[in-house]
């Protein structure tokens, strides 16, 4: 690797939209300085107390590496929340560097699983979904439940925000799969901070890693000491991310700073698509957590199951 931009070490990375080769002790400072931007934005009070909601992958090892290190100079208490989907052989080595991690930061942690929440592990809707002809896609089952437990954990240790480590990619790609489904509503509520006053129960969603590259964060990851888990998870294949993370990542190649500028565009539209002041959602009626619907996803997911 050629020399770092700024001192004499070597590079690790290469950032091509600005020409920079940084050594990493200037990587660490560039990506830290993303993630303050995006804590800057929160307005965060001293003994602010954040639930981390990770998945054991390398963004979440980078936003709690991050936070650690931040946490004295926010005034943050910290816990850390995974989730067992359980998903056969793909858990495992995440549940692995989740729990290693958390002790190495000295975070406290927490793991919970669909099985005793829901009453099925991922693995079992999936197989109950392709018997019913395949009506819901693995990553859609998951995404709603593993929303609504974080949401509902975080609220009940009493959390101020609840931290997600979604990173620039994510919301690129949220951001297009939104455009195409021509779902403006969740354009205007997607961004570092959100379901501010949507309803009571909801916790204050907060994304530290909203202006960091997915590259970035594995290269910070790994200088912090992150030893990659040597699995995806099976169900990515039926993911419709996929394709749309193919085709930005080879627009980023050709035009360099794209997803930069598709985040800048997002953030630009947002507060013209639907202002959140005065905005709310209901109550569900059957487990009373905060809907759109009647009856929330969960609830709908849940009583499709069991049918
Ligand atoms: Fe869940 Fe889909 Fe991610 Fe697998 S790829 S963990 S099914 S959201
Ligand atoms: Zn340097
Ligand atoms: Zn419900």
């Amino acid at each position: 690797m050629p020399q770092c931009s700024f001192c004499s070490e070597r590079s690790v990375i290469y950032i091509r939209d600005k020409g920079w080769h940084l050594c990493p002790e200037h990587f660490r400072e560039y990506y830290l300085n993303k993630v303050r931007r995006a804590l800057n934005l929160v307005r965060l009070k001293k003994g602010t107390f954040m639930v981390l909601g990770l998945s054991g992958g390398k963004d979440s090892f980078a936003m709690l590496s991050a936070l650690a290190k931040l946490k004295g100079e926010y005034g943050l208490e910290l816990m850390a929340l995974m989730i067992d989907e359980g998903i056969s052989g793909y858990v495992e080595p995440r549940l692995r560097v989740f729990k290693e991690a958390s002790d190495a930061f000295e975070i406290p942690s927490e793991i919970v699983s669909f099985r005793d929440h829901f009453g099925y592990r991922l693995d079992e809707m999936v197989r109950i979904s392709m018997s019913k002809g395949f009506t819901y896609k693995p990553c859609t089952i998951c995404g709603v439940f593993k929303r609504y437990l974080l949401n509902r954990l975080a609220r009940e240790y009493r959390a101020d925000y609840l931290a997600t480590g979604h990173n620039m990619d994510d919301e690129v790609q949220v951001f297009l799969m939104n455009l195409l489904k021509g779902n403006l509503t969740n354009i205007s509520r997607d961004w570092v901070v959100s379901g501010v006053r949507l309803h009571e129960k909801f916790v204050v969603r907060v994304k530290p890693l909203y202006y960091c590259e997915e590259k970035e964060d594995l290269v910070y990851a790994l200088l912090e000491g992150f030893k990659p888990p040597e699995v995806e998870c099976p169900y990515l294949l039926y993911s419709f991310r996929g394709g749309l993370r193919r085709m930005i990542n080879a627009l980023e190649y050709l035009r360099p700073g794209t997803k930069r500028r598709m985040l800048a565009l997002k953030d630009a539209l947002r507060p013209n698509l639907m202002p959140e002041e005065g905005v709310s959602i209901g109550t569900c009626k059957e487990c009373g957590e905060p809907s759109s619907d009647e009856v929330c996803k969960t609830c709908q997911l849940l009583n499709w199951l069991k049918r």
